[in-house]
């Protein structure tokens, strides 16, 4: 059974407007950290010139994967700024030239799907392609896989109750996504591809129909239209009645978002890096919401600032309300795994009262572990150790499912990480 509820929908705010372009930031602030590993080599220093693309940093360990400035320009300085976890991450300040200018590379002159495996992977991980939803590992590590592929679902379900950047994506490049679908089939010797969308997307369900006719491998998926449906462990049993442990690859299966996919066909066709992404700008505290193209480094607040505010005293939630953070500085910057940045005239005020032991919390946890223990027991190690709260996907819909109003998400957060 898939445990999950209905939310409210705000996507209309954003949904069917132009995207809109913000490239011109003085300065960008490219952060040093990869997924959440902030341990990194710095390639440049203060008086360097770098081009758009140019690596900054590398990741250490294993996966070393690069850091791309996302202008071209003069690296100017180290400070720290805010990353999307809320957190001060340091980050390397780039003076932008405003020139776009590029490294010249080598012509790519070929059809996506005729690179090899092994040209494919090391252009991904050459271009920093991570996953653009959820934890940011390299996107490379999924196919670089000695495991048989068997399926590939893209993941269009975009379960948050205003994001609409993967569907405008979709909307604009829905060629290009699906051509890109269809040579990670060959390329990785894949049997199927399925497009995973929400039953009631009918929108979303008429373009991919319209484009999706001569791909015989690739084929569309309704979902329920429930929250956290895109949730990777859910998707994959909905989609194919299939549990994992730790990854789907252990049953042959990728999962990629919309966005992922388009960077790995910027990869592809251009050997562009990963240094710019579509971000919604939505709520009433933003005077005209949009999905905004915008260059990873770039301070949040002067889009919002461009864009235009409905008060001066405006609060910033990043990502989804669900697992959102709120974000109470101003320093805040764009990052490749932000989807999404709610501006509100003022965050919901919610009056806690008592647990009235009803159990929903627990019913609800798509992961299975008891909030309501986890709550009463945050000061016990040992009873702690025995509740399983490292497995919580941190999806916020015990606090959003509890009568009393307890905010149980950020209790299970603090208990994690102390
Ligand atoms: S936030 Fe964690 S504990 Fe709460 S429902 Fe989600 S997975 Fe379960
Ligand atoms: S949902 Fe809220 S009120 Fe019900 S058991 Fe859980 S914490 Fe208590």
């Amino acid at each position: 059974m898939i445990r999950g509820v209905k939310l409210p929908k705000f996507k209309s705010i954003s949904k069917n407007k132009r995207i809109g372009f913000y490239n011109k930031p003085k300065f960008v602030y490219i952060p040093l950290i990869s997924g959440n590993d902030e341990d990194i080599t710095i390639t440049v220093k203060k008086g360097d010139y770098v081009y758009k693309g140019s690596v900054i940093g590398r990741r250490k360990g294993n996966f070393k994967i690069p850091i791309n400035s996302s202008v071209s320009g003069t690296v100017v300085d180290y400070t720290q700024k805010v990353y999307s976890n809320g957190k001060k991450v340091k980050c390397v300040v780039i003076e932008n030239d405003f020139k776009e200018k590029e490294e010249i590379k080598p012509v790519i002159n070929k059809k996506i799907s005729k690179y090899t495996k092994q040209e494919f992977i090391k252009t991904i991980k050459d271009c920093g392609v991570v996953g653009m939803s959820g934890n940011g590992d390299p996107t490379y590590l999924k196919y670089n896989t000695e495991n048989k592929i068997n399926t590939l679902i893209v993941n269009c379900t975009e379960c948050s109750a205003y994001a609409t950047s993967d569907y405008v994506l979709l909307v604009e490049k829905c060629e290009e996504i699906l051509e890109t679908v269809d040579a990670l089939l060959e390329i990785n010797e894949i049997d199927k591809a399925i497009i995973a969308v929400k039953k009631n997307d009918t929108e979303l369900l008429n373009i991919l129909n319209s484009f999706i006719g001569t791909y015989l491998k690739i084929k569309i998926v309704t979902v329920p239209d429930i929250y956290p449906i895109g949730w990777e462990k859910y998707l994959v049993k909905y989609v194919l009645g299939i549990n994992y442990n730790v990854s789907s690859i252990e049953k042959g299966v990728v999962v990629n978002n919309v966005s992922t996919i388009y960077s790995i066909y910027e990869a592809l066709k251009y050997n562009k890096p990963l240094c710019e992404r579509i971000i919604t700008f939505t709520g009433d505290g933003i005077k005209k919401p949009q999905n905004v193209y915008v260059k990873v480094g770039t301070p949040i607040m002067e889009i919002i600032n461009k864009i235009g505010k409905t008060s001066n005293d405006i609060k910033i939630i990043v990502g989804e309300p669900m697992m959102g953070k709120y974000i109470e500085s101003e320093d805040i910057i764009a990052t490749t795994d932000i989807s999404c940045v709610i501006i509100l005239k003022q965050l919901p005020q919610y009056d806690e009262t008592e647990c009235i032991r009803c159990g929903k919390c627990t019913k609800y946890c798509p992961v299975k572990i008891s909030p309501v223990l986890i709550k009463d027991s945050k000061n016990n190690k040992e009873k702690l150790n025995k509740l399983n709260v490292d497995k919580c996907i941190n999806c916020g819909l015990c606090s959003y499912i509890c009568p009393a109003r307890i905010d149980l998400r950020s209790i299970i957060e603090k208990v994690r990480d102390n």
